[in-house]
């Protein structure tokens, strides 16, 4: 066990999530570095990423990241610029070995924690506190002092890597919010996105049906993918991005094309060439139960005029869903909001007043669509705010250990 009281260090960070885990990484090489994390183990949330095989990154070009942040992308810049995709690939390399799904990266053997072990392998130098939850950060004498549930610890830098408030039971629960607000740190109130979307009027009979490929329509935005019906609305890949990109004004109404490839007058045709029910012809288009939820009517389809066929092909071209809410912290993949930009200095993440506070990864007002956007983000802030030379030598510690 280490000690619990006036533990000294060059460099400490807070929170040992992706962020944290890749600052302390590169801190680690020449400064003695103390990881403090409130849950009792490291990368809680990292192994639960990518459903337990953890999408680590997307290796598309840096216009096509952009587009992908619809918060912080220029600020994200210079990080990115010093710390890309290509510099993970070769930072993992040869022990994790990466692979393509489309863009988005993944380890070879499809396990988050082969790449939690990694990082750990890494740390064998750097003292790791867990179960030590942060409760107050002051500078005293020119040093930072960082209360903990486990005593006070010193250093001349500190990394704030504390995630956002998304998924509180991984141990991101926003609680260094609060401390970073009494020592003047400006916030973005936080809130969840990348989130599932809840209906009044929820199609139960479809709940658990995944339609791999409609397009959503809202707000004058459109987005392609994947699509699931839960008990409570929508989910699924498609869903989640749009809740990043759409206003929060309820009532809001999505219009949900099945057929993306399709033109109207090609279903019309369709639905309308045979004597078969409209149901029975729907199933010629899309999944069986999808079908018999939107033609419930058995009367005959052919005495139907001009508009109620066209009505009848919206219903695959344009069902509109209407949302009234979308889910919380408790679910959400992301966090917006969290530490305002203008007062961080974007090449080295360090706070433009508050000299050595640092900050990386989710804490920061900056969020992605999913596909591996947000924990490249975590990989490049940590990887910058990890560098040393701002920070004085010091002897090594002599002895790494870990600390439950
Ligand atoms: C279910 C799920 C799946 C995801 N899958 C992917 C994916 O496949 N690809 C992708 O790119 N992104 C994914 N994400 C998003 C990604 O996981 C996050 O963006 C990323 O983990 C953020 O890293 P971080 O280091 O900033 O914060 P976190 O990983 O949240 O780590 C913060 C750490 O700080 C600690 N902490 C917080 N407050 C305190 C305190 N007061 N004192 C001490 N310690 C504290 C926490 O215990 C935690 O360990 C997923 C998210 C979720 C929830």
């Amino acid at each position: 066990m280490a000690k619990s009281s006036n533990m000294s260090a060059d460099l400490i960070i807070i929170g040992a999530g992706a962020s944290g885990l890749m600052a302390a990484s590169q801190a680690s090489k020449k400064k003695r570095v103390i990881l403090l994390d409130s849950s009792d183990t490291p990368g809680k949330k990292l192994l639960l990423t990518g459903g337990g095989r953890c999408n680590v990154s997307n290796d598309s070009s840096l216009e096509e990241y952009l587009e992908n942040i619809p918060r912080g992308g220029n600020f994200l810049r210079s990080s990115f610029s010093q710390f890309f995709h290509e510099d993970l690939r070769k930072f993992f390399h040869p022990t994790l070995s990466l692979m393509n799904e489309g863009r988005r990266l993944y380890p070879v053997s499809q396990k988050a924690e082969d790449v939690l072990r990694f990082f750990l392998s890494r740390l064998q130098d750097t003292q790791i506190h867990l179960n030590t939850k942060v409760t107050s950060l002051s500078k005293r004498d020119g040093k930072w002092q960082v209360k903990t549930t486990r005593g006070v610890f010193l250093a001349d830098k500190v990394i704030v890597a504390s995630g956002g408030k998304s998924l509180p039971k991984t141990g991101s629960d926003g609680s260094m919010f609060s401390i970073l607000s009494k020592i003047g740190v400006d916030m973005v109130t936080p809130e969840p996105t990348l989130v599932s979307m809840f209906s009044n009027t929820p199609l139960k009979t479809l709940s658990g049906l995944t339609l791999p490929d409609v397009t959503l329509h809202a707000d004058h935005l459109s987005h392609r993918g994947s699509l699931l019906f839960t008990h409570k609305g929508l989910s699924g890949p498609v869903v989640i991005n749009m809740s990043s990109l759409l206003p929060r004004t309820f009532p809001l109404t999505l219009s949900i094309d099945f057929l993306p490839d399709m033109s109207e007058d090609d279903v019309q045709h369709i639905l309308f060439q045979s004597k078969k029910s409209l149901s029975s012809q729907a199933q010629l288009l899309v999944p069986d139960r999808l079908a018999k939820c939107l033609f419930p009517e058995s009367d005959d389809k052919h005495q139907w005029n001009k508009k109620r066929r066209r009505l009848a092909v919206l219903r695959l071209k344009a069902y509109e869903a209407q949302i009234s809410s979308f889910a919380g912290f408790e679910s959400a993949i992301v966090t917006r909001g969290g530490v305002a930009l203008p007062q961080i200095h974007p090449s080295s993440l360090e706070h433009k007043t508050l000299k050595g506070l640092y900050f990386a990864g989710e804490c920061l007002d900056v969020d992605a669509l999913s596909g591996g956007y947000n924990l490249q983000i975590a990989w490049s802030t940590g990887f910058v705010s990890g560098q040393t030379k701002s920070i004085p030598r010091k002897k090594r510690h002599d002895r790494s250990h870990v600390a439950r």
